[in-house]
């Protein structure tokens, strides 16, 4: 006879057991139109006019998100300046603890913020769990940090905050794009306007959600969507103290000289197009890992993508084969399954400007070569892509196209690939794999990137300073070096 025992029974299906899988999105919590977030409420817009956002797995729409025009635009910068007055005042340890409530909320939201993330932005729900929402929370716990240390961060100089922030973001990295901007302007007591970009407003809206239930003071932080129209009303608004874009290099330009002979702030984080440099010394099998990762991750989407490969000749006939044998192995497809390794394309558009780069390419005569897996009938979606024996003079080579695709070309010397990695426009990051340290500083030194990752890439973190030279842009974000353009001395 069974013995009895008074071990309680295991009940999977209480709360704490119950771990939905990832594609299942019926507990998301989304509305069907989002109004926009000012003065600590929504609202609707001026112009009452709103664009649908699209899942760009699925092609399903959303929600309808709305259009703020330069009448909204006006109503979020007063907002934030009333609100500037008050939050500028506060003890330094009060702003923390604010900032710290935001952190804590968006922990224990993680998982409606990744789920989200991946269904408006397309990418893949793993990197969005493990990598976007985490780092998002760690930005704001890290410049929490700051805000009652920023005396000892410059000491004599007695830091003062700038007032209004207008904020500009892509839609690589929706949320994490926000965090980098609100963080370090909150701790630093300036109050904010920020704009999400238009294909990906949803994150940002939840955050204005979370800003809302965490008892910010009203009107610290505003949140008001819509496209290029929108961004250009924060930036030529004459209330507004500093700019923070990041975006393309275009739209920078642009931005720059809109704001030429005015007193505002600028920091433009830009396009990039990294050279990822594998040496014959390198340990080859981690370096494919990293190639796949500098150029894959987030299907390209990333501005500091490693997107130039030199590999030094001696190496390169088996670097190419082991590449092409891993490409084979990722799995792209429903962004939502956590298997996935590449994602959708984050809309049409990209999509277009994708393949027409593939059109020019081959036409320039680089071999291109595509993994041989099936992609779904519907959404956007595009092979991991090389294109070998590509040359420095290829358009390919010389322009973003910010897709899965990457360039290779072979290099002898150190001489030779350092200036081939600096002949370019850009001069965000680069990657080097070696064995030997004294290469790693020798390059280091001498590559024009504002991020040269070692044997790893495409590694991220609040406490590391982030930012360009030349196309890529000015000033940085992140770190200690992050809070001083928010600050004024
Ligand atoms: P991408 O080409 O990668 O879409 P953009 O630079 O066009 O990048 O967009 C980045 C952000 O800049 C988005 O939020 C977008 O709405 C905004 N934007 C586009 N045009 C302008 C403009 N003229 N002024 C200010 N912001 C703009």
């Amino acid at each position: 006879m069974a013995k009895k025992t008074n071990e309680p029974k295991l009940d999977f299906k209480t709360d704490w057991a119950y771990e939905p899988a990832p594609e299942d999105t019926s507990h998301i919590s989304l509305k069907k139109k989002y109004d926009l977030f000012i003065d600590g409420k929504f609202v609707k817009p001026n112009s009452k006019k709103y664009f649908a956002t699209y899942n760009p797995a699925t092609d399903e729409k959303l929600a309808d998100i709305a259009e703020a025009d330069a009448k909204d635009v006006d109503k979020a910068v007063k907002a934030a300046r009333k609100a500037f007055t008050k939050w500028s005042k506060i003890s330094a340890k009060e702003r923390g603890k604010y900032i710290y409530r935001i952190a804590r909320l968006m922990q224990e939201r993680a998982r409606e913020f990744a789920v989200i993330e991946t269904m408006d932005g397309g990418k893949p729900i793993r990197e969005s769990r493990d990598i976007d929402v985490p780092l998002a929370a760690n930005h704001f716990f890290y410049y929490a940090g700051w805000a009652d240390k920023l005396e000892y961060a410059f000491p004599n100089r007695n830091p003062k905050p700038i007032g209004v922030a207008g904020q500009i973001i892509p839609w690589n990295f929706p949320l994490l794009m926000a965090a980098w901007k609100i963080a370090p302007a909150l701790a630093t007591g300036n109050t904010v306007v920020l704009k999400p970009a238009e294909t990906t407003s949803l994150t940002a809206l939840k955050l204005a959600e979370l800003i809302r239930d965490s008892g910010l003071p009203d009107g610290v932080v505003n949140i008001v969507t819509g496209a290029g129209a929108t961004g250009a009303a924060i930036v030529n608004h004459p209330d507004i103290n500093k700019i923070a874009f990041t975006g393309s290099t275009d739209v920078g330009k642009l931005i720059q000289k809109a704001i030429a002979g005015t007193d505002k702030k600028l920091t433009l984080e830009l396009g990039g197009k990294a050279a990822n440099i594998i040496f014959e010394d390198a340990p080859l099998d981690q370096a494919i890992e990293g190639i796949v990762n500098g150029i894959f991750f987030n299907q390209g989407h990333v501005c500091c993508a490693g997107s130039r490969l030199f590999v030094q000749e001696s190496v390169a006939d088996i670097v190419i084969r082991k590449l092409k044998d891993r490409m084979e192995t990722l799995i792209v497809g429903n962004p939502l399954d956590k298997n996935t390794d590449i994602g959708a394309i984050n809309s049409k558009e990209q999509l277009l400007k994708i393949n027409k780069y593939l059109k020019i390419g081959k036409e320039e005569g680089a071999e291109l070569y595509q993994s041989s897996c099936t992609i779904p009938t519907k959404g956007n979606f595009c092979r991991p892509t090389l294109f070998l024996n590509a040359s420095q003079s290829h358009r390919v080579v010389q322009e973003e196209i910010f897709g899965p695709v990457l360039t290779v070309q072979t290099f002898r010397t150190i001489e030779e690939v350092i200036e081939k990695a600096n002949n370019i426009p850009y001069g965000l990051s680069a990657g080097v794999w070696t064995d030997k340290g004294s290469k790693i500083f020798n390059l280091t030194s001498k590559l024009r990137a504002g991020v040269v990752w070692a044997n790893t890439y495409n590694k991220f973190d609040p406490t590391s300073p982030f930012g360009g030279y030349k196309e890529s842009g000015f000033g940085r974000e992140g770190g200690l070096h992050g809070l001083m353009p928010y600050l004024r001395f």
